[in-house]
């Protein structure tokens, strides 16, 4: 009886010591300037299928630590009637589903515009591992644009980010959507 004890007890020491050598080993794919480009292109190419749908054209994915796709997002704010329905939070939630756990350490986020502020905001509390964006956002981006939320005092976690990928070409799609939304409304009044 205390044999079989003695032997459960060390095989939960043993399962606890993988795990949380597992969680510590766990980072963020490291990723080529190939391979981040070719996601970006496809990202870019979805963002403008968004666009012509009538939604801000910013899509987002996000990869595990090996790589392999667990979420994706693009922007549903028109389309759901939901200020929440930003690309990264849409993508978040469903790798957050896949995976049973709300802790994104070892992942790589990747988007086409800088998240904004409610964005970054969630990036930092589910404590992702890295954020990748095209173009820097000015006006509203919570990660260097306007305001970097990740070197605040209150972001408890540092994440690693990286902008300006394809910053042009997603720059102008952006704009591009702008103006003739800008060009439309005109038309109507
Ligand atoms: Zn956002």
């Amino acid at each position: 009886m205390q044999k079989g004890y003695k032997l459960s007890t060390a095989l939960i020491m043993f399962d606890l010591k993988v795990f949380f050598v597992a969680m510590q080993s766990a980072k963020p794919v490291k990723l080529n300037d190939k391979q981040i480009y070719r996601w970006m292109e496809t990202l870019l190419k979805r963002a403008k299928q968004v666009g012509q749908e009538g939604e801000v054209p910013v899509t987002a994915i996000i990869l595990d630590e090996k790589g392999h796709c667990i979420g994706h997002g693009r922007n549903k704010r028109n389309k759901d009637g939901d200020p929440l329905g930003h690309a990264e939070l849409i993508a978040l939630r469903q790798a957050a589903w896949l995976k049973n756990d709300w802790r994104f350490n070892e992942c790589t986020l990747i988007v086409t515009l800088e998240p904004c502020q409610m964005c970054a905001g969630a990036l930092i509390q589910a404590r992702m591992g890295k954020v990748v964006y095209g173009a820097e956002d000015l006006k509203r981006g919570g990660l260097g644009g306007s305001i970097d939320l990740s070197s605040l005092k209150s972001a408890h976690h540092k994440m690693i980010v990286k902008g300006g990928i394809l910053q042009e070409e997603v720059k102008k799609e952006i704009e591009n959507w702008f103006s003739q939304k800008r060009r439309s409304k005109k038309l109507m009044i």
